[in-house]
């Protein structure tokens, strides 16, 4: 299918350590399913940054990107994006990076919470009380939202693809809603755009990353902003989900998407 309006604004090439595919072949893969434009976000755990060597691997998704950006001009819209995740372990490092490579799009993300030594994929979540690790959660997203270093908050509820996907944990939502809603309104303050993650979609959980009752709730706080990633790691995902993102997003009632160029917020039509 053809579909010109379809951006897919984030994906990881093999410059991600779980990412599988060249920004080439992803480019290809994009222009072959008609999307408009792809914006590759690689990882940078900051909390890793030495032990795992992201400033190598930052360094070569940059210029891949933007040689894959050039090789596809006038085909496809090719963004130079970056996912960090765990700002607040080093805001420095972070400033440094963002200073250095001129980037079009930046994904806040919390992958290992603050205070623990496991990634949210990883954690035993029949062993804690669910409802702290979300209000905690949710509060180091207020704390990344408010650095104004990203763009979007990524998957904000990524911790249920496990806690309701696996642990199958029935968690309610109105117990953490004072957490929630600090999250959603310091994104709206901030100018930030609260991103719709489509991978829970292809995983146990069934359901976008955050689910359409809180994409709604953002949108009656005066959410602005989204984004729509379907955070792929091969090229079989990219795109996965977008359309289907989109109908969710109108239903909420927004009429708009948002992608970056150069750190700068567009939005074109649903
Ligand atoms: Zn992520
Ligand atoms: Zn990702």
């Amino acid at each position: 299918m053809y579909n010109k309006r379809l951006i897919d604004m984030h994906t990881h090439s093999d410059n991600s350590p779980d990412g599988v595919h060249s920004p080439m072949y992803m480019c290809e893969h994009a222009v072959a399913r008609g999307l408009r434009g792809i914006a590759i976000t690689d990882h940078c755990e900051i909390d890793k940054f030495i032990e795992h060597k992201y400033a190598s691997t930052v360094f070569h998704s940059f210029f891949e990107c933007a040689k894959a950006r050039n090789a596809f001009e006038g085909q496809l819209l090719v963004l130079i994006g970056l996912e960090i995740g765990q700002h607040l372990s080093n805001v420095d490092l972070c400033k440094k990076l963002l200073d250095k490579y001129p980037y079009d799009f930046v994904l806040g993300s919390v992958h290992t919470p603050r205070g623990m030594t496991q990634d949210i994929k990883e954690i035993e979540y029949d062993k804690l009380d669910v409802y702290e690790f979300m209000n905690n959660y949710f509060d180091e997203l207020t704390e990344v939202a408010n650095l104004d270093l990203c763009d979007a908050l990524a998957h904000i509820t990524c911790p249920m693809r496990r806690i309701q996907g696996k642990y199958h944990i029935d968690f309610d939502y109105g117990r953490v809603q004072e957490s929630l809603d600090r999250l959603l309104l310091a994104i709206i303050k901030s100018g930030k755009a609260l991103e719709v993650n489509t991978s829970g979609l292809r995983q146990d959980i069934g359901l976008m990353m955050p689910e359409e009752k809180i994409v709604r709730h953002y949108r009656e706080l005066g959410g602005k902003y989204i984004t729509i990633g379907s955070d792929s790691h091969t090229v079989h995902d990219i795109g996965a989900g977008i359309e289907e993102a989109m109908k969710m997003v109108k239903r909420c009632g927004f009429d708009k998407i948002t992608f970056y160029v150069s750190r700068q917020a567009i939005q074109i039509d649903i």
